[in-house]
């Protein structure tokens, strides 16, 4: 039985990875033997992702066959958008509005470029998830209800309340030919359906997390310095959450940012 906080961890680690949340939501579908769990999530790592999930109390293998354990099911059930809340269509939603745009902290990774805040309307809500398919590199984040958007460099999350969050903007002009951009998209789909776009993989490695942590090698994560951190996260074998000077206010964007690349580890 996971209780306690230790199993809570484990369990936050686990699921911190896309590649073990993937092969948790097949498992929800029905048990899955090894050699379907390497096609559809990749041989890279495998062992390791399951060893992670079992350590967990997740999910259990035997005979190669994989399965998820009662509480695996119970978590999945918790986790699980319910019916009511569901969207599935766009039908009934109202063409966007781009209603404010402001230029915030510069970015610490580069101060050349800026963070962006801004506000759509009307609140996407529960339409939002459905988004995803639109853009190439877009990823919906069950974690904090956004859909996050890579576009070159520049990170975009849009919030189901209507904030939109942009980083790694050369100014406040490209940020509004960057949203106009995508307001025609979604309106677009709004009117005519959602027409997916060819999935792109994303790759973030340890030099882009690097990049955007405090580099202090303060060791309050547990690790000997902000380079070990970035392996380790990428790994999957730390949280974000360990390393707290990123709650600092001059971090805000660094933070942002990471919370974006985790989604897509
Ligand atoms: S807590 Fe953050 S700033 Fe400190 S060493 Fe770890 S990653 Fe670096």
């Amino acid at each position: 039985m996971v209780g306690g906080q230790a199993d809570v961890k484990l369990v936050s680690n686990a699921m911190a990875n896309a590649t073990r949340r993937k092969i948790m939501a097949m498992l929800v579908e029905k048990e899955r033997t090894r050699a379907d769990v390497e096609q559809a999530a990749g041989a890279s790592m495998l062992d390791y992702h399951l060893q992670m999930l079992q350590q967990a109390g997740l999910a259990d293998i035997k005979d190669e066959v994989i399965t998820l354990t009662d509480f695996g099911k119970n978590f999945m059930e918790t986790k699980a958008e319910k019916p009511a809340q569901a969207k599935k269509d766009l039908s009934g939603t109202a063409p966007l509005q781009i209603t404010e745009v402001r230029q915030l902290l510069p970015c610490i990774a580069d101060v050349s470029k800026f963070r962006i805040i801004a506000r759509i309307e009307p609140q996407l809500r529960g339409a939002l998830k459905l988004l995803e398919p639109l853009f190439p590199r877009a990823r919906y984040s069950e974690r904090i209800g956004a859909l996050i958007i890579q576009k070159g460099n520049v990170l975009i999350t849009l919030y189901s309340n209507g904030n939109v969050t942009m980083t790694m903007i050369s100014s406040e002009a490209e940020a509004r030919t960057v949203l106009e951009g995508l307001k025609e998209t979604i309106n677009k789909a709004i009117i005519s359906g959602i027409t997916p776009a060819p999935r792109e993989k994303v790759k973030v490695d340890h030099a882009e997390v690097y990049k955007y942590l405090p580099k202090t090698d303060c060791k309050i994560c547990g690790e000997q310095s902000c380079y070990a951190f970035a392996i380790r996260m990428v790994g999957g074998e730390t949280t974000l959450e360990k390393c707290t000077p990123l709650l600092e206010t001059k971090f805000a964007t660094s933070l942002e940012t990471l919370r974006a690349l985790r989604e897509y580890l």
